[in-house]
C-alpha cells in the first residue's frame, strides 16, 4: 500500500518527503555507484524536497539517452535519493535511499521482496549471478 514518509541525511540539513508502496518491493543493484554506496532503494510515486536545496549535491551522468542524477548532503556526505532516466529500467524516475525514510519500521522495509539489479551490465531488469555483497 502506498504511504507518504519522510526522510532526511545524517546532519538534518535536507529534508524530504515520498510516497511509494515498500510491500512493492525494494531494489539493490551492482553498478559501480551502487556498489560503493550499497545502495538499497525504493521507486517514489510522489517526492518532494523539504529543506536544504543549497546543500544538495549532484553526481551525475548523462549519455544522451538516458541519465542518472544522485543526490547527496554535501555537508554530511549521506546519500538521500537519485532521479533520472533509464529507458531499460522503465523510463523516469525517483529513487529514494531506503535507510533514509526516517518513519519507516523495519517490518515495511521488509515487507516486500527485494530485487536486484544487474546495473553493472546494464541488465537492469535481471539479478547478477552473485548477489551476496548487494
Ligand atoms: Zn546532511
Amino acid at each position: 500500500m502506498e504511504k507518504t514518509y519522510h526522510g532526511s541525511c545524517h546532519c538534518g540539513a535536507i529534508r524530504y518527503r515520498a510516497t511509494l508502496d515498500l510491500a512493492a518491493g525494494t531494489g539493490k543493484c551492482n553498478c559501480t555507484y551502487c556498489s560503493k554506496i550499497r545502495n538499497w532503494s525504493a521507486r517514489a510515486t510522489d517526492f518532494e524536497l523539504l529543506d536544504g536545496e543549497a546543500l544538495l549535491g549532484d553526481y551525475g551522468k548523462d549519455w544522451g539517452e538516458g541519465n542518472i542524477h544522485h543526490r547527496f548532503c554535501s555537508r554530511c556526505g549521506v546519500n538521500l535519493y537519485g532521479h533520472g532516466y533509464i529507458a531499460e529500467a522503465g523510463g523516469g524516475f525517483v529513487s529514494v535511499l531506503v535507510n533514509t525514510l526516517d518513519d519507516a519500521s523495519i517490518d515495511e522495509l521488509v515487507s516486500g521482496p527485494v530485487r536486484h539489479a544487474d546495473g553493472r551490465h546494464d541488465n537492469w531488469m535481471n539479478p547478477p549471478a552473485d548477489t551476496r555483497a548487494m
